[in-house]
């Protein structure tokens, strides 16, 4: 599910927060509702949704979500089965039909503006931090909640193992959410350790893609505990050295000269194709 789950957050603290939120996506037409229910269209289908995006939504206050029906599939049966387990009592079918006179209005998630609040620059309350990803969000929910560790729905992150590391730094810098880093051990400046920040992978896999040693895998997930406590792990330590000529770091094991400079050594005139 796409982030626009963010704005919905932000909508709902900017306001009272309602007791009872009714979602609809766009597998069957909107029913009427009744005046003054907080009713929400969402532009993605709740009947597959992840138990971290319904777990952010309570932990804001939300007594109830109650989902209307949706025409594809037994998704949304399976998710009020899991959510009775994990939120008992907290997700229902919006069952209702409505006759009255005057019917309540649906808002549309896709095209939520600017709340008069945030507009005058004025704070906001909200019980998460609306600037983390949606993983560090739902861990922070599920903690709130005291959901320990749901039964499915591991965070999406992986845990990276590394083979033979040459810390040449490029999945350092492939990574586009900073979750990779290649830092010198307190203790002794030439051995470089790689490190995973848990919560900040998205597991989106441009380091596996570009490392020319195809030395990373993804072993698994971490747990919820590990997002929330933003727990790092290191994936290897490897012990350097200065290359004499271009003034590089590389592994000590590795010769006299880093790999670059003892292949121009090699090969004054000539150069490698790209593979
Ligand atoms: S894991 Fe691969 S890309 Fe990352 S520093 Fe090691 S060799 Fe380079």
């Amino acid at each position: 599910m796409k982030d626009s789950l963010r704005e919905l957050l932000r909508y709902l603290s900017a306001g009272e927060v309602p007791e009872t939120l009714v979602l609809a996506c766009d597998h069957n037409p909107l029913p009427h509702i009744p005046r003054r229910v907080c009713a929400l269209h969402y532009d993605a289908c709740w009947s597959g949704a992840p138990l971290g995006s319904l777990a952010q939504i309570l932990a804001l206050g939300v007594s109830q979500i109650a989902f209307v029906p949706c025409s594809r599939g037994e998704g949304l049966g399976r998710l009020l089965q899991l959510g009775d387990v994990v939120f008992p009592g907290r997700l229902r079918r919006w069952e209702t039909t409505h006759q009255g006179r005057f019917a309540g209005k649906w808002v549309e998630v896709s095209q939520l503006g600017v709340s008069r609040r945030s507009f005058l620059g004025l704070s906001t309350t909200c019980a998460l931090d609306l600037h983390a990803n949606w993983q560090e969000r739902s861990a922070q929910a599920f903690a709130l909640l005291g959901v320990s560790e749901p039964p499915s729905d591991l965070p999406p992150a992986w845990t990276l193992q590394v083979g033979k590391c040459s810390v040449c730094g490029v999945c350092v810098a492939a990574c586009p959410h900073q979750a990779l880093s290649l830092t010198p051990d307190p203790e002794d400046a030439d051995v470089l350790a790689l490190t995973q920040d848990l919560a900040r992978c998205e597991a989106d896999g441009a380091c596996l893609k570009l490392c020319p040693e195809h030395t990373l895998t993804a072993q698994g997930h971490p747990t919820w505990s590990q997002i929330h406590t933003g727990a790092t792990q290191t994936l290897t330590e490897v012990k350097t050295k200065i290359c004499p000529s271009c003034r590089s770091r590389f592994p000590a094991t590795a010769g006299e000269l880093c790999p670059l400079c003892a292949f121009r050594q090699d090969h004054p005139f000539g150069s490698l194709m790209p593979r």
